[in-house]
């Protein structure tokens, strides 16, 4: 039984399909052969890419493909950062970040000699819209911040986000991974300068994902990979590249995955939007519920939370527990869940993290939670 859907989600016959699809019947190399396959394949990409744009309320050229979104942020701290972090600057981020934007603001604040601003959690591991808010300063040029964390599942108010930073003249920089899956994303009505997401995580292949990123912003950065398809001429002397977002997929890009991405996202949006929600909150209701009645436990984060719920019962080891599920086929998530700074915080070493996806239901749920009830006692007997 699998409640790990936060890591990588299950994937549905649909993807399955576009995958051997593209294989059998369309393979070939993107934005090169003069042949009609090849065509087909091109003109067929970058329809995806209108398709993924908009999913998420922008135009094609607004995206750029990646390995998913740790590529998508490295690429926005790479090449965006420096064109507007300075020594006197300010770069911030909060506590519970995934350290896909964690790292990349970290060692583009040690570069540039900017000020690396991070804002604590409270006891409950949750950082705030207002917090956040608070944080920023005339000095700060860039936020970084998810959407909705791995951790406690915290959705935080990125509209409001990016209004105070605007209004101090910096950009907003936006981690969707464990967002796009859960909730409707419109760039319009966020007003983030870049968000990024996986495709594995809604449904997709692994090895695809994209940033979205304001037009004026990605013409203006420099590519920071290169090689084929990003270029417009090479001579000995210089080179000069295409426009965006083809100057930022260097080499030959993860056809198959847009092509499985495009299914994910057909499967995605063809149920309704309110209804999956729904679903899923319904379950994570239950969860939290149920595991906040079990004796000696700790439940992180808010009632409002999507995606995840993490937790830790009192004298048993987070890795300890998450084996004892395994013995019962329960595959659920025990770590630091790449968000070592927030475990700092919070004085841990780890926590139990459960997680649903639109094939989840109430039995899967109830079985997480007898099987927890069962461990809280077999660790206290054993004691
Ligand atoms: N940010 C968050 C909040 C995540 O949950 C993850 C995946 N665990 C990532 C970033 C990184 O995503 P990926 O490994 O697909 O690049």
């Amino acid at each position: 039984m699998y409640l790990d859907s936060a890591a990588t989600a299950q994937k549905p016959q649909i993807v399955l399909d576009a995958l051997t699809d593209y294989y059998i019947n369309q393979n070939a190399n993107v934005h090169r052969g003069l042949y009609q396959l090849a065509f087909q394949a091109t003109e067929d990409y970058e329809k995806i890419r209108q398709q993924v744009g908009e999913f998420v309320g922008v135009n094609a050229d607004n995206i750029v493909f990646t390995r998913g979104t740790t590529e998508a942020l490295n690429l926005v701290a790479s090449s965006f950062g420096p064109l507007v972090v300075h020594p006197d600057s300010e770069i911030l981020v909060t506590a519970a970040e995934h350290h896909s934007n964690f790292i990349p603001w970290q060692q583009l604040a040690k570069r540039t000699g900017a000020k690396f601003v991070v804002v604590p959690p409270d006891d409950q591991g949750i950082v705030t819209t207002d917090a956040i808010i608070d944080h920023v300063t005339a000095k700060t040029a860039i936020v970084a911040v998810a959407q909705v964390t791995n951790v406690t599942g915290h959705v935080v108010d990125v509209a409001r986000i990016g209004q105070a930073v605007h209004a101090k003249g910096g950009y907003l920089v936006v981690d969707g991974a464990q967002a796009v899956a859960h909730m409707p994303v419109d760039m319009r009505q966020l007003g983030a300068d870049f968000y990024a997401f996986s495709g594995h995580k809604i449904y997709g292949p692994t090895g695809i994902g994209a940033l979205v990123g304001k037009k004026q912003l990605l013409q203006q950065m420099p590519p920071i990979a290169f090689g084929g398809e990003m270029i417009d001429m090479v001579t000995e002397a210089e080179s000069t590249w295409a426009p965006s977002p083809l100057k930022f997929e260097a080499g030959t890009p993860n056809i198959a995955g847009v092509f499985g991405l495009s299914a994910a996202i057909t499967y995605l949006t063809q149920s309704d939007a309110e209804a999956r929600e729904q679903h899923e909150r319904a379950l994570l209701d239950q969860l939290r519920t149920g595991l906040q009645a079990i004796p000696g436990m700790t439940v992180y984060g808010d009632s409002e939370g999507v995606s995840v719920v993490s937790f830790n019962l009192a004298g048993v080891h987070p890795h300890d527990l998450a084996t004892y599920l395994d013995e019962q086929s329960i595959a659920v998530r025990a770590g630091h869940h790449c968000a070592q700074p927030l475990m700092t915080q919070l004085n841990i070493p780890a926590t139990v993290r459960a997680s649903v996806g639109l094939y989840s239901n109430e039995d899967d749920v109830e079985r997480l939670l007898s099987a927890v009830r069962a461990a809280g006692r077999y660790f206290n007997e054993s004691e």
